[in-house]
């Protein structure tokens, strides 16, 4: 008997940054224990342990029942008066949904809005999720070119000129996966005014919002109410594990978001939530992101230093935030084969810029969420070794 996959799931291509992982896992597994890993998009540090003996001590007091869906009610407080202090977004505990990592946010609000035939536009290159989760909608994407020669700023007569009444979601990733750039205020609210203009939505990805460098993050939904604003614990709190992101929106929006989550997730591992409320409330834990984004400051300078002394990558804009480096490399070879032969060769793993998209082509992503020994060691081998088959 033949078992087949729906046409939908059929026509998804696998998440690039997740398969790599899952590669350099097993090869780990396998005795290969010398990959260094540049791929993933993961904090390299551990939750902040205030954080996980506030989990420990709820699970010890019994806190292992259901939550309700949309989020335990003290952590939605503390949500609603971060999003007033950091972001001047101003909404009360009903219109915010607690959901198992960001990606998730993402999904509900895909399901909820999109029709077949409907399209999603992105800044291309864009994190590798967004299309496919438009897709698992019956949506489809359409892709407006970022540049490096622009910092991989969107060209706003460009996204309004792809702007039509089928686009029903524009996403905004700023500090952007994989390129860090980093959009200004005046961008992004061009594009919502924009999107407004068509009774268009923005769904604003905030996850890297801590780590910028250069530059100021702009919430749009300070603004505008066309907005859905999806944030996590992920990124800022080095919870990726923990699964918890958080999303507001429209109240129509989250009531539909509502129930699909019902119906499939029921709620967040309540004992965890109860890391997120330290996470949001202590002092210390606001102390240790500030240690771990000076982290990744000094990391960004390391590898910037070394992809400037590099004889194969180039990157003329830096990157303003997140904790990835895109430098284009000077090989005429695609990324994923690239990616691959760097992986097999000197067990060094990256991400192929393509699998952001077409302007990712000629790129890697390079995470530098990663020790400096491991930066400078991935560099060494790469270095000499192409030096070697020059
Ligand atoms: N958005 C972007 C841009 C990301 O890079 C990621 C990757 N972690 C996510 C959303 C999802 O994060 P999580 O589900 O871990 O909260
Ligand atoms: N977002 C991270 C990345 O881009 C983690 C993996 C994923 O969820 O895609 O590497």
């Amino acid at each position: 008997m033949a078992f087949g996959l729906s046409r939908r799931t059929a026509q998804l291509r696998p998440s690039a940054t997740a398969e790599i992982s899952n590669v350099v896992k097993r090869m780990k597994r396998q005795g290969i224990s010398d990959v260094v890993s540049l791929d993933v998009g993961e904090p390299c540090f551990d939750t902040p342990p205030n954080i996980k003996w506030a989990a420990w001590e709820a699970l010890q007091a019994g806190k292992t029942a259901y939550e309700p869906t949309a989020g335990d009610y003290e952590l939605r407080d503390e949500i609603c008066q971060k999003l007033k202090r950091d972001n001047a977004i101003t909404v009360d505990v009903d219109d915010i949904i607690v959901t198992p990592g960001a990606k998730f946010a993402i999904y509900l609000a895909f399901q909820a809005v999109l029709e077949k035939g409907d399209r999603v536009m992105l800044l291309d290159p864009a994190w590798v999720s967004y299309e496919p989760i438009a897709k698992i909608a019956g949506a489809d994407a359409v892709r407006v070119p970022t540049f490096e020669a622009d910092g991989f700023q969107p060209d706003l007569a460009a996204v309004e000129e792809a702007m039509d009444d089928s686009v029903k979601i524009v996403v905004v990733n700023s500090p952007c996966n994989p390129t860090g750039a980093v959009y200004d205020e005046v961008t992004i609210r061009t594009i919502v005014e924009l999107a407004k203009g068509h009774e268009t939505l923005v769904l604003s990805d905030e996850i890297y919002e801590y780590l910028i460098y250069e530059g100021r993050h702009y919430s749009p939904a300070s603004e505008f109410d066309n907005v859905i604003t999806v944030n996590g614990f992920s990124k800022t709190y080095a919870m990726t594990g923990w699964r918890l992101g958080y999303v507001t929106a429209p109240k129509e929006i989250l009531k539909g978001m509502l129930k699909i989550y019902q119906h499939s997730v029921t709620c967040v591992t309540a004992f965890a939530q109860a890391g997120a409320i330290e996470a949001l409330r202590s002092e210390e834990s606001q102390q240790a992101v500030k240690r771990m984004v000076e982290g990744y400051k000094e990391r960004r300078a390391v590898m910037l230093e070394l992809i400037q002394q590099s004889e194969f990558f180039d990157l003329s804009v830096e990157p303003q935030g997140a904790f990835y480096c895109f430098p284009s490399y000077r090989l005429k070879k695609p990324s994923v084969e690239f990616a691959k032969e760097l992986l097999e060769e000197v067990h060094v793993a990256t991400v192929p810029g393509a699998a952001f998209g077409e302007c990712g082509e000629g790129h890697l992503r390079l995470s530098y969420a990663t020790s400096v020994e491991n930066i400078v060691e991935a560099f060494e081998r790469i270095e000499s070794y192409l030096r070697k088959k020059a």
